[in-house]
C-alpha cells in the first residue's frame, strides 16, 4: 500500500490535502476516508494514492468509509473536469455530486478513563482540587460530566445524550479530553437508509361492497390496484373501512420501500397510445441508431410546443433498458410531478429511479444506492441527476435544455446540460437535448455541426399552433384614458371562453399583490433591509416580503423615511391578478399557481389535476404555468406584463423573453380545440414578442444572434463573472479595487475585463456587490486568466469565499 493519499475534501479551498495511510487501513481512489482537519473530522474523496514525500508534515487517515469506489474512474474525471472548467474546489464538486451526506452525519462518542474514574473518586473525597484553575462552576460541571459516565459501565456515550442528559458545553467535554479523563472516538457510520412505507395492494373486487369500501376499491382500481395507505385514508371514509376490506380478503397491506408517492390522479393515457407522426418516427429512428453505435455523439431535438417530444424520449429510453444498458433523464425543476412519476413507474416498472427537489437527504442517499446497485438503470430527475452513478450509460437527455434551472447558483456553478455533454463524451454515450425554444448556445451548436438537429416542426394529430394577437398596451392606454392590467380584447376573449366552457390561463410573471410601494412626498420607495430590492406587499398574508432573501416588514401606513401618510401601492403581481380577475369575472372558478401557493409538488400537482379535471375555468400564475403541462381544455392563453423583462439590463433578457412568450402560448389549444394567445405588450415593436407572436424561432435566433455578435457575448465568447461581495462596503471596494488594478496591470491576451463596477444588484442578503465581466473567444485563455486572478486574491489575502467565479453567467445582476 502506498504511504500517502490525496484526499479532495469539501472545504472552500482550491487543493487537495495529503494525509498518510496507516498500516491497517487500505483507502481506494473515488472512495471516501473520514480525516482530521483542523479542529473537527471530515470525509472526503480520495483522488490519489502515492509514495511523494509531502513537504508539511502529515497526519493518519482516521478510517476508510468505503470498500468500493463511490465515484469511479469516470464520474473522478468528471468531477476533475468541473472542478477546471468552473475554478471551484475539486472537493466540493465531489460533495455535489455525491447525495452522501446524510449517511455519514459526525457522530462523536465519549468514555470515561482510568484517569477520569480516579480524578471522580479524588472530587468526591476532597471536594475540589486546590491547583486548579479552573472556576468552581467548571469543576462542578466536570464532576457532574464524571458523574454521569461512571454511571455508563465505561460503555461509549454519544456526544449529544451526554450534552443533552448534563447540559454540559462542548468546550468543558474538549477539555476532558484533553486532561485524558475521557477518549473521544468517532463513530460516524453507515445509518441503516432503508426507509418504507404501508402500502395498500388490491386483491379481489368480488363481493357486495358498501358505498365507503366501493370508494376504496375504485380509488385503488384507478390508480393501479396499489396506493399508499396515508392516500387512501385522505379520502373521505372512516378509517376502519380499509381494514375491514383487509379481513375480508380484498385488500392486502404491505412495507415497501419508501418512493416517490405515486400520484392520487387517475391514471392517465399511456404516452404510447397515440400513432407516432412521421416526424416523430424520424426522431426515434435517428436517436435509436445514434445508441447503437455506442460512440459519443450529441443531437439537438427541436420540436414546437405540443409535438410530443416527451413520447420520443419514454421510447428511446425503453429500448436503451431493453437492451440492459442505462438512461438518464433530466428535467427541469418544475417539471417532476407525481402525475409524471406514476406514468415513469407505469413504463419503467421499478427501473426507474426519480430524483426530484422534494427528496430528504436520506431519500436521495436510498435512490443513489438503488441506482448504484443497478437495480434501477433508468433514472429521472433535476439537474444533479447528471451525476447518477449509473453502469454502461448510453444515453442522456436533458429535456427543455434552455431551462434556467439547469444552472447551479451556488459552488460548483455548473450547468448541468453542458456537464451532460461532457459526461456523455466520457462514455462514449448519445447525449440528446430538447426544446422547443433552444438556447442560443445549443442552436448555434447544431448550426456548427457540433450537434445533429432534429427538427419537429408540427404538432401532434395535425394540431395548429395557437394564434397569437398582440394587443399595444400604450395604445389602450391612449383609448381608455387609464392603465388598465387586463386590455379590453383580453376581457372580451376570457368573456367569451368561460361562456363556452372552456378553460382559460393568464400569466403575470410576478408574485405577490403589488410590486411597489413609494412615498409621494419624499418619493423613495420602502427597500429591503437586507438587499437593494422593494419589497413586495402581499395583501392576504399582510406584509411586505423581500423576493431575494426572504426579509419581511409590516405593511406601512405612513412612510418610513419622513412620515408622510402618502404612501402608495403601485403595480401589480399575481395576486392581486387573481383578485381582479375574480371582480371581473364573479362566477368563474379561479385558482393560482406561484410560490406563494405552491409551497410542495402536492400543490402543484392539486392544481393542476383540478384544471386537468375540468373544476377550474381560469388559472392564474408566474412562469411556473408555462411549462411544459399538457392541460387540453385551455383554449386561451392571456400575457400579462410578461415583457418586463426587457427594461432589465441584462443581455439575455430578449432571449428568455421569447422564451417565456413561447412557452406560455404553447399551452393554448393542446386539444381539440384550436387555441389563441392574447399577448400584452408596452414593446410591440421588440423582435423577441414579434417572433414570439409568428413562432418564429428561426426569425429570432438569427437577429439575436447579429446582437450577440456585434456586443461579442455568447455564443461568440466565452463569459465569465466575477462577484467581489461582503458585509463591509470598504472592503468590497478596498478588494475590488486591488483585483481592479491587477486587471489593468497584467497583459491578457484576447480577454476583455469589464469592470469594477458596482453590480446591478448592489446589495443582496446584507452584502455588498461589486463585479466584473470577463469575455474571450479563447475559453482557455479566459480561464487562464482567471485562476491567475484567484492565485494573485489569495496572495492579497482576499478571502475565497468573499470572491465568486462564475463561468458561463446566466444572471448578471
Ligand atoms: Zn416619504
Ligand atoms: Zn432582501
Amino acid at each position: 500500500m502506498p504511504e500517502f493519499c490525496d484526499v479532495a475534501l469539501p472545504v472552500p479551498l482550491d487543493m487537495v490535502f495529503t494525509y498518510r495511510v496507516p498500516a491497517d487501513v487500505a483507502p481506494i481512489v473515488g472512495g471516501r476516508v473520514l480525516v482530521p482537519f483542523r479542529q473537527q473530522r471530515m470525509t472526503g474523496i480520495v483522488v490519489e494514492l502515492h509514495d511523494r514525500i509531502p513537504s508539511v508534515t502529515t497526519k493518519n487517515i482516521i478510517s476508510v468509509l468505503d470498500g468500493v469506489p463511490v465515484l469511479d474512474e469516470l464520474l473522478l474525471r468528471l468531477a476533475r473536469w468541473i472542478a477546471d472548467y468552473y475554478l471551484a474546489p475539486l472537493g466540493e464538486v465531489c460533495r455535489t455530486m455525491l447525495p452522501l451526506m446524510a449517511e455519514f452525519k459526525r457522530t462523536i462518542g465519549y468514555r470515561i478513563t482510568d484517569h477520569g474514574q480516579s480524578a471522580l473518586h479524588l472530587a468526591g473525597m476532597s471536594g475540589s482540587s486546590a491547583r486548579s484553575q479552573r472556576t468552581p462552576e467548571e469543576q462542578m460541571l466536570e464532576f457532574q460530566v464524571l458523574d454521569y459516565m461512571a454511571g455508563s459501565d465505561g460503555d461509549l456515550v454519544r456526544d449529544q445524550t451526554l450534552r443533552s442528559a448534563t447540559k454540559v458545553p462542548r468546550r468543558i467535554l474538549e477539555g476532558m479530553v484533553r486532561k485524558k479523563w475521557l477518549s473521544r472516538e468517532d463513530i460516524s457510520a453507515p445509518q441503516d437508509a432503508k426507509r418504507t412505507i404501508k402500502v395498500a395492494l388490491l386483491k379481489s373486487v368480488e363481493g357486495k361492497l358498501n358505498d365507503n369500501q366501493r370508494t376504496l376499491v375504485e380509488a385503488l382500481a384507478s390508480s393501479g390496484s396499489k396506493l399508499p395507505v396515508d392516500a387512501l385514508q385522505a379520502l373521505d371514509v372512516p378509517r376502519s373501512t380499509l381494514g375491514t376490506l383487509v379481513r375480508r380478503g380484498l385488500v392486502e397491506i404491505v412495507e415497501q420501500a419508501a418512493e416517490f408517492a405515486v400520484s392520487r390522479a387517475k391514471a392517465r393515457p399511456s404516452p404510447f397510445d397515440f400513432d407516432f407522426t412521421d416526424a416523430q418516427k424520424h426522431a426515434l429512428k435517428t436517436l435509436c441508431e445514434a445508441v447503437e453505435a455506442r460512440q459519443f455523439s450529441g443531437m439537438l431535438l427541436h420540436g414546437v410546443t405540443g409535438s410530443g417530444k416527451t413520447a420520443v424520449y419514454l421510447a428511446v429510453m425503453r429500448a436503451v433498458l431493453d437492451a440492459g444498458r442505462s438512461a438518464i433523464l433530466l428535467v427541469p425543476e418544475i417539471g417532476l410531478t407525481p402525475a409524471v412519476a406514476a406514468d415513469l413507474h407505469q413504463i419503467f416498472g421499478d427501473e426507474v429511479a426519480i430524483l426530484h427537489s422534494a427528496l430528504s437527504d436520506r431519500e436521495r442517499a436510498e435512490q443513489w444506492h438503488r441506482i448504484k446497485r443497478r437495480d434501477a438503470r433508468i433514472v429521472v430527475g433535476t439537474r444533479s441527476a447528471v451525476f447518477a452513478p449509473v453502469d454502461d450509460l448510453a444515453l442522456l437527455i436533458v429535456d427543455e435544455e434552455h431551462d434556467s434551472s439547469y444552472k447551479q447558483e451556488k459552488t460548483p456553478r455548473y450547468h448541468a446540460r453542458d456537464i451532460a455533454v461532457m459526461r456523455a463524451k466520457m462514455s462514449n454515450a448519445v447525449v440528446v437535448l430538447g426544446s422547443a425554444t433552444p438556447s442560443l448556445e445549443s442552436y448555434f451548436n447544431a448550426k456548427k455541426n457540433k450537434y445533429a438537429l432534429i427538427e419537429i416542426p408540427d404538432r401532434v394529430e395535425n394540431r395548429p399552433l395557437p394564434e397569437v394577437e398582440i394587443v399595444d398596451m400604450r395604445m389602450e392606454f391612449q383609448e381608455t384614458g387609464h392603465e388598465q392590467v387586463i386590455s379590453r380584447k383580453l376581457s372580451h376573449e376570457i368573456a367569451a371562453r368561460l361562456e363556452r366552457r372552456e378553460q382559460v390561463m393568464v400569466l403575470l410573471n410576478r408574485r405577490g399583490y403589488s410590486p411597489v410601494v413609494l412615498c409621494r412626498t419624499c418619493g423613495k420607495k420602502l427597500e429591503c433591509s437586507n438587499c437593494a430590492i422593494a419589497l413586495t406587499h402581499h395583501k392576504r398574508e399582510h406584509k411586505m416580503v423581500c423576493h431575494y432573501c426572504g426579509y419581511t416588514a409590516p405593511v406601512p401606513k405612513s412612510c418610513v423615511h419622513c412620515g408622510s401618510e402618502y404612501v402608495y401601492f403601485l403595480g401589480t403581481g399575481s395576486e392581486k391578478l387573481e383578485e381582479l380577475l375574480h371582480g371581473m369575472f364573479p362566477q368563474a372558478r379561479i385558482a393560482r399557481l406561484d410560490r406563494d401557493t405552491v409551497r410542495g409538488h402536492q400543490d402543484f400537482e392539486r392544481t393542476l389535476s383540478a384544471l386537468n379535471e375540468g373544476e377550474l375555468d381560469l388559472l392564474v400564475g408566474t412562469q411556473m404555468i408555462a411549462k411544459g403541462h399538457d392541460i387540453h381544455g385551455v383554449t386561451l392563453v392571456g400575457v400579462v406584463g410578461a415583457d418586463v423583462a426587457l427594461g432589465l439590463p441584462d443581455f439575455r433578457a430578449a432571449e428568455r423573453t421569447f422564451q417565456l412568450l413561447t412557452q406560455v402560448a404553447g399551452r393554448a389549444g393542446r386539444g381539440q380545440s384550436p387555441g389563441k394567445v392574447i399577448l400584452q405588450t408596452y414593446f410591440q415593436d421588440h423582435y423577441a414578442v414579434q417572433f414570439a407572436a409568428q413562432h418564429d424561432f428561426i426569425g429570432f435566433y438569427e437577429k439575436e444572434l447579429q446582437f450577440r455578435s456585434w456586443m461579442h457575448y455568447p455564443p461568440y465568447s466565452a463569459l465569465a463573472n466575477v462577484l467581489v461581495r461582503g458585509d463591509q462596503l470598504d472592503e468590497v471596494l478596498e478588494w475590488s479595487g486591488l483585483l481592479g488594478q491587477w486587471f489593468n496591470q497584467t497583459r491578457h491576451e484576447t480577454v476583455r475585463v469589464l469592470g469594477p463596477a458596482a453590480a446591478p444588484i448592489m446589495r443582496l442578503k446584507r452584502d455588498y456587490r461589486y463585479h466584473f465581466i470577463l469575455r474571450s473567444p479563447s475559453r482557455e485563455k479566459l480561464n487562464t486568466t482567471l485562476r491567475a486572478m484567484l492565485a494573485y486574491a489569495a496572495q492579497h489575502k482576499i478571502p475565497r469565499t468573499q470572491l465568486i467565479v462564475d463561468m458561463d453567467a446566466l444572471w448578471l445582476m
